[in-house]
């Protein structure tokens, strides 16, 4: 069910075990051919199918666009909060969530971003809540929940990379009116010759144009395939949580 919907007392009546789902994504530069909102429509939409088929046993927080970017803002209109700040930010939406008594609470990310600063929050929220054993607090990153796409849609590039194949198919679904030349979209590869060290980057360091990957690849069937794939991912994943006994740290 979606919380922008419900009235408070609605909300109140809610059992406190039900999981929030919170989509956190971005609105940053996506290359030269998709909008600043990809993640946050990707996102959006994987919740959304998502909430359909779990129907009332999940409570879905809007989409939090504003995300961690700083490393996309040479490219014009990315709007991103800074890493300390986003972290803050998420913190105080979780405290929200926790001070009305829901105590399963996921991340679902939509952003690359996101995910150290999300993990880092909710390791300081589990830090803070030490004496407490009924919490259970996610991150989920949508592409990266069981499912290897590659290995069963035909054409599709081994891994999701950024404004890439796969993200462009998804939105060549989504919002095909939003789709600019994608054809004409450079190859980038990710490379890093320091792997598997972590890197730090800003997005000029991989790529002129702001996208990695090969977008000219990108149809709107392997897109539909993508949203599917990831959806169910998301619900079998979703149905762990909500099955979870409430104490116990195994499941
Ligand atoms: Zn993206």
């Amino acid at each position: 069910m979606l919380l922008a919907e419900l009235s408070w007392p609605a909300v109140n009546a809610l059992p406190r075990d039900m999981p929030v789902i919170m989509p956190i994504a971005a609105l940053e530069q996506h290359g030269p051919h998709l909008p600043l909102f990809t993640d946050s429509f990707l996102v959006g939409e994987v919740a959304r199918r998502t909430n359909e088929a779990l129907g009332d046993r999940v409570l879905l927080a809007p989409v939090t666009w504003l995300g961690n970017s700083h490393h996309h803002l040479d490219f014009a209109g990315t709007m991103t909060a800074a890493p300390r700040v986003y972290l803050d930010m998420l913190r105080t939406m979780i405290d929200c969530v926790l001070h009305h008594g829901f105590k399963r609470i996921v991340l679902l990310n939509g952003h690359g971003g996101n995910s150290v600063p999300g993990q880092q929050v909710l390791y300081e929220v589990r830090q803070h809540h030490r004496d407490r054993d009924d919490l259970l607090l996610l991150l989920a990153n949508y592409w990266a929940l069981g499912s290897d796409p590659a290995q069963s849609i035909p054409g599709l590039r081994h891994r999701i990379e950024h404004a890439c194949q796969w993200e462009t198919s998804m939105m060549m679904r989504l919002r095909p009116d939003l789709i600019g030349d994608y054809k004409s979209a450079a190859k980038f590869e990710w490379g890093n010759p320091f792997q598997p060290a972590t890197r730090a980057w800003t997005m000029p360091d991989v790529s002129p144009e702001g996208h990695v990957g090969e977008p000219a690849l990108a149809t709107a069937e392997i897109g539909e395939a993508l949203l599917q794939t990831f959806a169910g991912d998301v619900a079998a994943f979703l149905n762990r949580v909500i099955a979870w006994g409430g104490r116990s740290w195994n499941g």
